[in-house]
């Protein structure tokens, strides 16, 4: 089943392609086809060209500098754009225009509104999540940042983990408790606060792509203003979730039109190795080429829903475990394919790990690298399991888990480690 898109819809495309060509070199040959130290430089003026087009926040309102898309229209850019091997948003936009931005629509007075959509649009505050904690992860409800009133600032004290995109981002949202006698999904709040203080230490972590995207991030009598909370104070766990619901469900709309450009660089790694003829694997990319299909029609049903006005709800963990199931399998193919070639992979390596990269070229380092990455696509944004559980309860209307946290919850914030109790070096970038 192939969708038609209305009249007005085509005409939308002929203008993205104006767009285009307009803005790319008349030899554009993809982001692949650039030398690796050129690309970063060019998509740092790229997300200029987006932002001073508008194209940055496709569907939040004008008003606030974004282009007041349908969801549709985002369907078309980002099918054009992933052909013409081009980004729709680089680095800390995932944070920026993918989860905070969204959120604070929901959720955000007309002041927070005001000040914060525009300067994520422009890239002046980048973005990253400040939620999981050492010792909450799945169990998120259970952190132990403390955030307390000051006057007029709160001030936070604990540690987050785990915070992608934490050494680029200049802002961070931050889930922290501050009624330690509530119950423990009751006394959170959702703040937002600029890293570039004192009282906020960020510390990498490399992960085994080799990369350092993660970091640990200590709060240590860190202040954001009063009015920086996002919805009521002790009820930042409605916002947290509806966060949730972007980061899981958020991109199911376009991320087959990337993982089936992906798909066709496997096939063609295939067939350059003679493997394409194997049955077996022939076999395998027939299924893989099934999952991005249902991907696509998953794709198609948020986009039904998204059209008729719907934000992602628990639903958006079907697509959370379909994406990234179907990623690990995929990959693992793709290894499986190159054979002994991935013991000592040649080439350039993806840009990053996470997703599917633009800039890819299909070598073997690059196919590599993503494999690897491709582990930690069923850990963030809540692991599988945790998906299943949010299905059999929220959706399914299963019996709910048994719980014994509905007394107060309080947790000692925890510091920055010292040398004695810091993780072991090798674990640390
Ligand atoms: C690449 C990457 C990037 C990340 N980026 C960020 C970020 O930017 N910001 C951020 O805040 N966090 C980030 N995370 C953290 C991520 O959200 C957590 O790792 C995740 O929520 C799991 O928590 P945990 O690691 O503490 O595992 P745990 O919660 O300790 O889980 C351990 C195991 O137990 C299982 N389990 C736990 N509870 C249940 C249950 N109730 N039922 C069944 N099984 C259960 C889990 O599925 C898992 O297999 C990132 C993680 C990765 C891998």
């Amino acid at each position: 089943m192939n969708p038609t898109y209305s009249p007005e819809a085509e005409a939308y495309r002929q203008t993205v392609r104006r767009f285009l060509a307009n803005k790319l070199p008349a030899d554009w040959k993809g982001l692949s086809a650039m030398a690796p130290d050129e690309r970063q430089e060019w998509l740092r003026q790229w997300r200029q060209v987006l932002a001073d087009a508008g194209l940055i926040a496709l569907s939040w309102p004008k008003e606030y500098g974004g282009a007041g898309l349908s969801q549709l229209e985002q369907v078309i850019l980002a099918e054009e754009f992933t052909n013409a091997g081009v980004p729709t948003a680089v680095a800390n936009d995932n944070f920026g225009t993918g989860m905070v931005g969204p959120t604070i629509i929901v959720w955000g007075t007309e002041e927070q509104k005001s000040y914060f959509l525009p300067r994520i649009i422009s890239g002046e505050h980048r973005w990253c999540q400040g939620y999981s904690e050492p010792e909450a992860g799945s169990d998120l409800a259970g952190l132990g940042t403390r955030a307390v009133l000051d006057g007029d600032e709160w001030v936070i004290n604990g540690q987050k983990i785990w915070t992608s995109a934490a050494r680029t981002a200049n802002w961070i949202f931050v889930l922290a408790r501050t009624d330690p006698d509530a119950p423990k999904h009751k006394g959170i709040t959702f703040l937002l606060v600029p890293m570039d203080q004192p009282g906020v230490e960020v510390r990498p972590i490399r992960e085994m792509t080799g990369e350092a995207l993660f970091n640990e991030v200590f709060f240590s009598d860190a202040r954001t203003a009063r009015a920086n909370v996002v919805g009521e104070v002790n009820q930042g766990w409605t916002v947290a979730n509806t966060l949730l619901g972007f980061e899981r469900g958020g991109r199911a709309t376009i991320m087959h039109i990337a993982y089936r450009r992906e798909l066709e660089r496997i096939i063609d790694a295939a067939r350059q190795r003679g493997k394409a003829a194997d049955p077996l694997i022939r076999q395998r990319l027939a299924a893989a080429h099934t999952d991005v299909e249902i991907l696509r029609y998953l794709g198609m049903r948020s986009l039904t829903r998204a059209l008729a006005g719907e934000r992602p709800g628990p639903e958006a963990s079907v697509f959370k475990l379909a994406w990234s199931q179907y990623h690990q399998r995929v990959t693992e193919l793709a290894v499986d394919i190159l054979g002994m070639e991935a013991a000592a992979p040649s080439g350039e390596r993806a840009m990053s790990s996470i997703g599917v990269d633009q800039s890819d070229t299909g070598s073997p380092a690059a196919l590599v690298t993503t494999f690897l990455g491709a582990r930690a696509g069923t850990i963030y944004a809540g692991t599988s399991q945790v998906q299943r559980n949010i299905l059999g309860e929220r959706v399914l209307g299963l019996p709910r888990e048994p719980r014994s946290d509905d007394g107060p919850w309080s947790r000692t914030p925890r510091q920055p480690a010292t040398e004695a109790t810091a993780a072991p070096a090798g674990a640390r970038a």
